[in-house]
């Protein structure tokens, strides 16, 4: 074998192990929940995006066996072939009514609904504005589309506005995260909105950390900040707060229409199994309705971040079930993550190229299936905070 070769893998695999960001799994053996099972020990579980608890609500079990029973496994076919069951259906009306919007589609998975939107919607003569800290599959939709990319300071309306000022564009599209995956904080959509009305921009939200978790029935960030008129394209992920898979697009009819006949990502893949658009209608339903679970949250939200701080922890602007510990240093942010997980919890430690270099942090999550008594078990585990970051 060459000694040098140019898919030398070994040498950048060994950097990423020196630079303390090597990626590992877990191999997981309990529903997403309060509690999981690795290599058959128990642990707490601050790591899952389950935060209403419905992953593994029996309603939710019940219903994805029912309409197997009924319909079988796979779809059989893309959408447009003929994989578009009465499940997929009435979950996209579901989704519409829940959103307020004429029509809403479903994709596979979020990443697949971000590529499919942003290149059905954007070509060479256009641009589209990115926050800093929007999730990969929205950066990776930008880039993939090829109109001109810029990325704008976070939360940071000036900014995007100096930046559309200079652009000159035939379409521009504006694209945030409604809830920041690794900060836990919104978006300020009012004054981001009022930049792209002035600069004849769109706007698009993806709001995978905010749907079920915000707004009134849980319909997400625009909803809660007033602002959902303005927001021409509205996606959000099942997989989190629903506690089941997939994604969809809610917006007009001439909207939904075009990705129907443009985004490719929606035309050559297969339909997601008919039973788990079954499932996801009945964790739509519980969203809708269980307001406790949400209430359950913000309680258990402001249990944590006064424990933490009082525990000398930096916390983030953050009121979402996302509630990162700033650590710093990547060693630093794994060992506490160790020390935790020895005391039975577990925490990811979410470093850099995940989140930007010196912000490593501890991303604890919570969910409406935590009890407060996990919280406190949480706390203690951390115990004071590591003295590195005074
Ligand atoms: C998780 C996530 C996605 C991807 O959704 P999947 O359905 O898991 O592919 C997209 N955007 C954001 C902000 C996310 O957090």
């Amino acid at each position: 074998m060459a000694a040098t070769s140019a898919f030398d893998l070994e040498t950048a695999l060994a950097e990423r192990r020196r630079l303390h960001r090597y990626r590992t799994r877990l191999n997981t053996d309990a529903p997403a929940g309060r509690e999981t099972v690795v290599d058959g020990r128990r642990y707490l579980n601050f790591c899952a995006n389950d935060y209403l608890g419905l992953a593994n609500h029996p309603d939710v079990v019940q219903a994805l066996k029912q309409a197997a029973d009924d319909i079988g496994v796979g779809s059989g076919a893309s959408h447009l072939v003929c994989g578009h069951s009465r499940f997929h259906h009435a979950l996209e009306e579901q989704l519409a009514d829940a959103t307020g919007r004429p029509r809403a589609l479903l994709f596979s998975t979020g990443f697949m609904a971000n590529l499919g939107v942003v290149g059905a919607l954007l070509d060479k003569p256009d641009a589209v504005f990115e926050d800093k800290l929007n999730h990969a599959s929205l950066i990776d939709a930008g880039l993939a589309s090829g109109a001109r990319f810029r990325r704008y300071l976070h939360n940071d309306a000036d900014s995007l506005a100096a930046q559309l000022a200079r652009a000159d564009a035939r379409r521009k599209l504006v694209i945030t995260d409604g809830v920041f995956s690794m900060d836990g904080d919104a978006a300020p959509l009012a004054a981001l909105c009022d930049v792209a009305d002035a600069h004849d921009a769109w706007m698009m939200v993806d709001d995978a950390h905010g749907f079920g978790v915000l707004g009134e029935q849980g319909v997400g960030t625009p909803a809660a900040q007033q602002v959902a008129a303005r927001i021409p394209v509205y996606m959000a992920t099942l997989g989190k707060a629903l506690g089941t898979f997939g994604a969809f697009v809610a917006g007009s009819e001439a909207l939904i229409e075009t990705l129907i006949q443009f985004a490719r990502p929606y035309i050559y893949t297969t339909a997601m199994p008919p039973a788990v658009a079954a499932a996801t209608l009945k964790s739509l339903a519980i969203m809708r309705t269980e307001t406790w679970r949400r209430e359950k949250l913000v309680a258990l939200i402001a249990q944590f971040r006064r424990g933490a701080q009082a525990q000398g922890y930096t916390l983030m602007d953050s009121a979402t079930p996302i509630q990162p510990l700033l650590i710093g240093d990547d060693a630093a942010a794994l060992q506490l993550s160790g020390r935790l997980r020895e005391q039975g919890v577990l925490v990811s430690a979410i470093r850099p190229p995940t989140v930007p270099d010196g912000t490593a942090r501890l991303r604890v999550t919570l969910s409406a299936a935590h009890a407060p008594e996990d919280v406190d078990a949480l706390l203690a585990a951390l115990g004071e905070a590591p003295s590195s970051q005074d």
